[in-house]
């Protein structure tokens, strides 16, 4: 069966579906489903997030071996670095698990904050790159020399002259009267013409927030000597943006850089040694080869970085300079996968036992009904259009007077019946017709999770992410889906696209259970993530794997429960509590073992989190009197 949900486009054989169900391609390759179920069977039911070490690995490695290769190819002589972001994700389980798995890299953390500077210093490996972007006051920089004075090898990327400027007066400070002074690289953010591509380029380009023009790459190395830190001067920065689709900007911006480097190599930057081209490096988003993200591989991105910079290098006789990547969104996004539980489809209810046939009906609802039961393969088109035709007949029936709610409630079920029917019968021929037809009968899946807490950037951006069903994969999928996340917000659905469709399964929701997975959302979608309607981070999940390949889940932290989710917004927890206990404890309406009953019950959801269990709450609370 070909696969409807572009599974070989975006999931670069991390996943693979394996008889019904979509499995990790890795160790015992257990399926999504039997780990989500294992886990919920401990009582985490909301939304979970899985994360996978394996797959951040799988990334590093990626990066180091294709620019390697492209060093050897090209007789490269300057090295290889790389750092991650924190910015793209922060999260304690995804920050320990890089750490852990690139251990045999000489491979870092980049901060833009005082907090990820605190994350960076206490996580990166001693001797391992820092580097720090973004703007800076004089504590932070002060807590660059700290990290200097630790032992860190670290580097302040200055954005502006004025940073500069408290470099050399908390030089003077921490530096004063020693003859080996110690402090941090400085690199200089330039900024560039050439700018990105796509939603997120503003962040490179010459009206980019950041960087140093020209005239004040000048000025500031001229401030470098005056005070005696030309030496370490180390490194060129720039970003020309996130999820760069195409290839072509980032070369001309290499270009611009590489030229800038030798130049200020020859004005006396001695120390000048490296070049760092930031982030950018896109990823696979799409479900359909209609809309593919992005025009290149990461082999032919370090062949492109490495030529140029040996170009640029040979022409202008100047040493090859080490290549820095800060890339984020490529190393994070695959590590995370969401499965959120379906709780309920909102079709428009048509199933044959809700009919309400008369003993006498209107004789076109008879000739509809007779169609319905005798309709085949061979005659399906024919008794379809004829039901299309009965359909106006009887809602202008209808209109007139002629027949009553119920005759047109099941002239709409029978309809429906007739059209879900023929489209099984006819799932060989996929006609335009038939296509129409059935987006026309969309379901709503209702889903628990949030989107504005788990997909911002589809929300904010309309960025879309892989989703698919984690079971049923071995049949075909006949609802044209639309799905609604458990917000109050009509701004919480991911609708029907006719241009790019998602089938999902028709499912008895009462009798099993039906997950969607929602992939790649392991880059900057967690800390960007709202508390909208108070729905906070999901219960997450490390999923590593033992010698014999079986898997394990390892720290497990619970999505905060009600009573912290309100400490958070700054809620007196004692008050709201207290005046709960009171509520229930004056109530007239009540006798002393029913507020027992309730106060009990009350304290069990207080400890639970904001996500829904079932769609109607089976634990009915006794109220009777
Ligand atoms: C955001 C950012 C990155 C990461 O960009 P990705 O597109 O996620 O790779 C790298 N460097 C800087 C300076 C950034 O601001």
């Amino acid at each position: 069966m070909n696969n409807p949900y572009g599974i070989h486009i975006w999931s670069e054989n991390n996943f693979i579906i394996q008889g019904s169900t979509v499995n990790i391609n890795y160790a015992n390759k257990p399926s999504l489903l039997e780990i989500t179920q294992d886990i919920r069977k401990k009582g985490h039911k909301g939304p979970l997030l899985l994360r996978f070490p394996h797959l951040i690995k799988k990334q590093i490695d990626k990066l180091y071996f294709e620019f390697n290769r492209a060093k050897k190819e090209f007789e490269y002589q300057g090295d290889f670095q790389a750092v991650f972001p924190l910015k793209v994700n922060q999260f304690p389980n995804f920050v320990n698990s890089i750490v852990e798995v690139s251990r045999e890299y000489n491979y870092g953390l980049e901060a833009g904050s005082k907090a990820e500077l605190i994350i960076a210093i206490t996580h990166t490996p001693i001797g391992s790159p820092i580097t720090v972007n973004g703007f800076k006051d004089k504590e932070m920089i002060s807590l660059c020399f700290m990290a200097a004075y630790m032992g860190h090898n670290i580097t302040i990327t200055i954005e502006g002259l004025g940073e500069l400027e408290t470099i050399v007066e908390v030089d003077r400070e921490f530096n004063k009267n020693s003859s080996k002074p110690i402090r941090p690289q400085i690199g200089i953010r330039i900024r560039l013409h050439s700018s990105g591509v796509g939603i997120w380029a503003k962040s490179g380009g010459y009206s980019s927030k950041f960087g140093l023009t020209s005239t004040e790459i000048l000025e500031a190395c001229q401030l470098l000597k005056e005070h005696n830190l030309i030496d370490n001067f180390w490194m060129i920065h720039f970003h020309i943006g996130s999820q760069m689709g195409e290839i072509a900007p980032l070369k001309k911006a290499l270009r611009e850089a590489g030229h800038i480097y030798a130049d200020l190599k020859k004005r006396g930057a001695n120390a000048l040694n490296a070049i760092n081209i930031g982030g950018g490096l896109a990823v696979e988003y799409a479900q359909h080869k209609t809309v593919k993200e992005l025009n290149y591989s990461l082999k032919e991105f370090a062949n492109d970085v490495v030529f140029l910079m040996k170009e640029i290098s040979k022409s202008k006789s100047i040493k090859e300079p080490d290549i820095f990547t800060e890339s984020g969104r490529f190393i994070a996004s695959s590590h995370a996968v969401l499965i959120a539980p379906v709780l309920e489809l909102f079709s428009q209810e048509y199933h044959a036992k809700s009919l309400r046939l008369k003993e006498k009906n209107p004789p076109l609802i008879e000739e509809l009904y007779a169609l319905y039961k005798a309709i085949n393969r061979s005659n399906a088109r024919e008794y379809l259009h004829d039901s299309l035709d009965h359909l106006e007949s009887l809602l202008t029936l209808f209109d007139l007077g002629y027949i009553d709610l119920e005759d047109r409630s099941n002239t709409e079920i029978l309809v429906n019946l007739i059209i879900k029917k023929s489209i099984l019968l006819l799932k060989n021929e996929d006609t335009n017709e038939l296509q129409k037809l059935q987006d026309r009968i969309q379901e709503k899946y209702l889903v628990n999770f949030s989107a504005f807490q788990s997909l911002p950037d589809f929300w904010g951006l309309g960025q879309s992410f892989p989703v698919m069903p984690i079971d049923k994969l071995d049949t075909k999928p006949t609802n044209p889906a639309t799905i609604w996340d458990i917000t109050c917000d009509s701004d919480g659905e991911i609708g029907f696209n006719r241009d790019t469709p998602l089938y999902l399964h028709d499912i008895d929701i009462d009798t099993e259970e039906y997950f969607l997975a929602f992939f790649l959302t392991g880059a900057y979608q967690e800390v960007l993530g709202m508390k909208h309607n108070l729905f906070t981070h999901p219960t997450e999940v490390v999923i590593n794997f033992d010698k014999e390949g079986n898997y394990k889940a390892d720290n497990l932290i619970e999505a905060q429960n009600l009573m912290d989710v309100l400490e958070d917004m700054d809620y007196n927890r004692n008050l709201i509590d207290k005046q709960l206990k009171y509520m229930i404890e004056e109530s007239s309406l009540l006798n002393h073992k029913q507020k027992e009953n309730i106060l009990g019950k009350l304290y069990l959801y207080l400890s639970e989190n904001s996500y829904l269990k079932t769609i109607q709450s089976n634990q009915e609370i006794d109220c009777e009197r």
